[in-house]
Order: structure tokens, then sequence, then C-alpha cells
């Protein structure tokens, strides 16, 4: 090319007139051609906007060259990489204090309602909204009943065990006859109460923490974990804790991911990748761990996790993938396969929640529900966690979380050799902790038995099944996706699905309302099957839908409408307030006052 062209379209034959006179020329051109009526001026802007550029381009560049005039070409290299090297250095010091993931950061919007004059605004269209609920869940306390000082003398016991009962009166809801949807998965078994009742008694005083003192508790605890990790063909370097709930062992499985992650790959800024309909314990645990939650979309006609997108989400910061066994929204068994494949392509540990369907999930298949590859027997599954509290039927308290390897549980322990206390170790959040809990639980598994867990899950699934066909048939109802397990979700593209919730609600049934999308679910337990409440169930709905159906322009009742609305807010911090506001009332020992 010829030098002196070059030279032209970097401008260094015009660097001698004054750069902004230039510009201002170009500017002015610019102006008189502002109003393009065809494609030539169209062009002719074009050329001008890039001419100016280039001539800034030339004039910097002779810039630069002037100045570093003489310069030894070692020595500028030297220097570049110097400071490149120290950029990367600060980066590396300060990114780990720096990383504030996305959960923790302020919208515009938050902010924006931080302003005093905006808060107290929003306070006061807040008011009446807040004293509904507050009316709402102190309807139940008479004025005058909160006792708000410990006793000066001792009560005598009698008189104890009577004012407990008058504060269970309380409660209005009929869980015991199968009107309450989840919630409480111990059947009424006098037998079994009483064997835990025992139990309890004999183990009350004892305490993990201390496992020289407390060896029973300590044999029992090892053999539950060994039971489950059986049941979920865990081999001989599988491994796992017992917890407290399904939301502790999820969190303990996200930190030992966690500091796995760092340890082994020196990530500093976690992420974990879970499907939109996970449970709320990963973003508890995002919460208090400090990880970025990414939500993975569903597929919108099965309601399982988009294998396809996941994969697209995963950066190199992604320390785990979840899927759940079944979610608790929907009731739908995510493609635990398909997640463990990328798992293993991406060396990426895969966690499955298996809370809610513990001990349904390794029973469907000999339950005559078909055969379903969701545990440690699926390549690149790393950890499971599954609730004793829920169909193991266990009093509530007891959860596992369950690894293939000893290398993650080990990231999960905390350990304090130096403490003046002395040196400490605890595997999960607790310190001290009841023996009687796991003692219970190892009680209620060796009398149920795996047959007994079988026909269990026979029972609930036969009830289930009926319940899906059921609620197909009901015109004007949609069962959401296939579920396989427990739990059935419906919605309706013609009727207020919040509405039948309420009106279900005055009929004495205590269903789960869903958002995004709108649904109400019901989880059934062996409660529901032994009590048979199919045929009632199925009844009282078909009876409200058509009610709902004939009268298309009745206004909603004024629950559905919060539950309508809430979903609508653009600015979700509005429904976290409500939920902070909703917290304070159930703490508060005030009386309602009109
Ligand atoms: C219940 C549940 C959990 C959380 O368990 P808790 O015992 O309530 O803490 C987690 N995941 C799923 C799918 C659940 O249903």
């Amino acid at each position: 090319m010829d030098s002196s062209l070059v030279n032209d379209m970097f401008g260094y034959s015009s660097v001698e007139r004054p750069l902004w006179d230039e510009i201002q020329q170009e500017l002015d051109d610019l102006r008189n051609v502002y109003w393009p009526t065809d494609g030539k001026e169209l062009a002719d802007i074009g050329m001008l906007v890039g001419e100016t550029f280039l001539r800034c381009v030339g004039l910097i560049r002779h810039r630069i060259n002037k100045e570093l005039e003489g310069v030894e070409p070692l020595c500028l290299v030297t220097a570049c990489f110097l400071f490149f090297l120290s950029l990367w250095v600060l980066k590396r010091l300060f990114t780990y204090n720096s990383f504030v993931p996305s959960n923790k950061r302020l919208s515009l919007l938050e902010r924006f309602r931080r302003l005093p004059i905006i808060r107290s605004i929003s306070a006061s269209k807040m008011r009446p909204v807040l004293k509904d609920l507050e009316r709402d869940l102190k309807k139940d306390y008479a004025p005058g009943s909160f006792k708000k000082v410990l006793p000066e003398e001792g009560h005598k016991a009698v008189n104890i065990v009577e004012e407990v009962q008058s504060y269970l009166d309380l409660s209005k809801a009929d869980w015991k006859a199968g009107r309450v949807s989840g919630c409480i998965y111990s059947p009424n078994d006098i037998e079994c109460e009483k064997l835990v009742l025992d139990v309890f008694h004999k183990t009350m005083k004892s305490n993990h923490l201390h496992a020289d003192i407390f060896s029973g508790v300590r044999k029992m605890e090892a053999e539950i974990i060994r039971w489950v990790l059986n049941l979920y063909h865990g081999d001989a370097d599988a491994c796992g804790s017992i917890s407290s709930g399904g939301t502790e062992s999820i969190m303990l499985a996200c930190k030992a991911y966690r500091d796995f992650a760092f340890a082994t790959r020196g990530i500093t800024e976690p992420e974990i990748l879970v499907p939109h309909s996970a449970h709320a314990a990963f973003d508890k645990a995002a919460d208090w761990l400090r990880l970025e939650i990414r939500k993975v979309p569903l597929d919108p006609k099965t309601l399982m996790v988009d294998t396809r997108k996941m994969r697209k989400m995963i950066t190199r910061n992604t320390i785990l993938l979840v899927g759940s066994a079944p979610g608790y929204p929907h009731g739908i068994i995510d493609p635990i396969e398909g997640i463990a494949a990328l798992g293993c392509r991406y060396n990426i540990p895969v966690h499955v929640d298996c809370c809610l369907g513990g001990f349904i999930m390794p029973f469907l298949e000999d339950a005559g529900f078909g055969k379903f590859n969701f545990d440690f027997s699926v390549k690149g599954v790393t950890s499971i966690s599954c609730d004793t509290h829920k169909y193991a039927m266990a009093p509530k308290g007891t959860s596992l979380v369950m690894y293939s390897s000893k290398k993650y549980l080990h990231h999960q322990f905390s350990a304090a050799g130096d403490w003046p206390g002395g040196v400490y170790i605890t595997p999960t959040v607790a310190g001290s902790r009841s023996g009687a809990v796991v003692a219970c639980c190892w009680a209620t598994l060796r009398y149920y038995g795996r047959g007994g867990y079988v026909e269990a899950c026979r029972d609930i699934l036969t009830e289930a099944r009926k319940i899906k066909d059921g609620i197909k048939e009901i015109k004007g109802l949609r069962v959401l996706g296939d579920p396989q397990a427990t739990v059935i979700a419906f919605d309706s593209d013609i009727i207020n699905i919040f509405e039948v919730n309420s009106r279900m609600g005055k009929l004495g049934w205590h269903l789960n309302p869903l958002q995004f999308p709108s649904g109400i679910h019901i989880c059934l337990t062996k409660i529901h099957a032994e009590n048979k409440v199919t045929e009632t169930f199925l009844t009282d709905l078909r009876t409200i839908v058509e009610k709902m159906l004939q009268e298309p322009d009745k206004k909603v009742s004024s629950q559905a409408a919060v539950y309508g609305q809430a979903q609508t807010f653009s600015d979700r911090s509005i429904v976290k307030d409500l939920l902070l506001n909703y917290m304070d009332i159930i703490y508060s020992t005030e009386d309602y006052v009109d």
C-alpha cells in the first residue's frame, strides 16, 4: 500500500491543523446533512463519521509515538507486561471480597423505594393490607390471652398439660381427617405413636455432640445412613449425614460444593444452576452461603427442567447442577439422567433433591408404578437429599444428605482445631443435638420396614392417580404436566384458580397455591389414603368448578385477589416486605386492635 495514502487515512498529514477546529468543521458538515432525504446523504454521513474517527486515531497515534520517541522497545514490552500482571494480581486479591451475588444486590426499584418519602407512602398503602393479615392470623386468640412473663413460681404438671391442650384447641384445621395437603406425613397409627413416645422417653437426654457418652444413638445414626444409602444404590465409598430437615440437607450440600470448588478449582464466584421449580431451600442456601443462583427454565409442556437450556447456562463458575425427584410445586420428576450426563461432561457435581420423594421414589418400582433412574446408580449423581420426616413417616426433625464420595462430605464438616474449648468438629449446622430425634427416626424405619414403605407408596400413589385422572375429567381444569408421584398440580384456562382454592378452603380443604405459573396443588400422604378422601375431594372440586363456570362474571374473593395480584407486582421487593411483616405478626404477643 502507498505509504502516503496510509498516512492520509490516519490523518497524519492533517495533524498540524488544530484537532478541534477540524472536528468542529466536520460537525458543521454533519449538521448540514442532518435530515437526509436519500441514500446518498446517509452514505455521506457514514463517510464523515468514519473519517473523523480515523483522524482522531491518527492524532492519538502521533502523540503517543512522539512521547515514546527514543524509548527502548524492551522497556516498553516489560512495562506492558508488568502493568497487566499487576492488574491481574489486584483482581485476584480483590474479587472474592467484591463478589456480590445478584440475590444480594439491590435493584434500582428497591433503592428508589428506600428513599424516606417513598417509604412513608408505601407504608401507608401497606397498612390496611397488614391490618387484614393481622386480623386473620390472630382471629383464634382471645383478647388478653398472651402470657408475657415467665411465671415466678413453677406450675403444676397437670395444669400445664391442660394449658397445652387449650393452646392446641386454638387451631381449627382438621388435619387428622385428611383435608390438608402435605404437611403431616405420619398416619394415625396408634401403635407407632406409642413406640415413638417410648423411644423418645428413653433417649430424650442424649446428645450426639458427645459421641463418646452416647454410643447407642451414634450407632443408630450410622445405621440409618447406611440403610438409606442402600436404598439409593450408594456404594462402599458413599456416605452422608443426618440433618434437621430438607432445608438443612440442601444447604449442607451447597456448602460442601462451594468449599470443594474453591479448594479444587479456586472458584471464588460460585454459581449454582437449579430448575425454576426447585425448592426455595436453594434460594436460602444461596442467600446464606453467598452463591449466585441461576434458575433454569422448564419445558412449558412437561414442566421438567430443560437440560438444553441448562447446558447453555453453564459457565466456568458453575459449581453445582440440581434436579428434583420430584419437585415440590408440580410434583414433576426432572430428567435426572440428562442432568447427570451434563455433570459428567463438564465435570460439575450433580445434586438430586429427593427431600419430598425420599421414601417414595425408591419404592415406586416395587409398588408397580414404573421405573425411574434418579439415584447413585446414575453416573454423575454426586449427592442426594432425602427427608425421613416426610414419607418415611418419622417425627419432624430428620433428613439425610448423602454423597457418592467422602471428598465432598469432608467439605461439609466444620473443624476447629485451635479452639480453647478443645479440638472440635461438627458435621452439620447444629452443635448439641438431641439423640431422641434420631432414635425415633431409627425406630420408625424399623417399625415399617421396606415392606411397609412399599405398601404405603402403593396406597398413596393409587389415590394420587385417581385424583390426577379425576381432575382431568373435570371440565375447566387442567393438570400441570404429567405428575408421576404424590403431588398433583392443576390450573384453569377459564376460571380463577385461586378462587377455586378459596372456595375449597371454605369446605375445610387446605391446598397449596402456586405462582409462575398460577395453580394449586394437593400433596397426598398416608393420611389421605387411610381416610379415603379422594371421592369427597373430587366431588367438592367438581361442584365448585361447575358453579363457577355458570357465574363467569362474579367477583373473586379478596384472598383469591391477593394471590393473583401478588404475582403481577413487577417490584418483587414489595412481596418480600409483606413477608417480613407477616413474620413480625407471627412473633407478636400484642392483641389485635381494630
Ligand atoms: C419439603 C421439601 C424440601 C425442604 O424440606 P424441609 O424439610 O421442609 O426443610 C426440599 N425440597 C423438596 C422438593 C421438598 O418438598
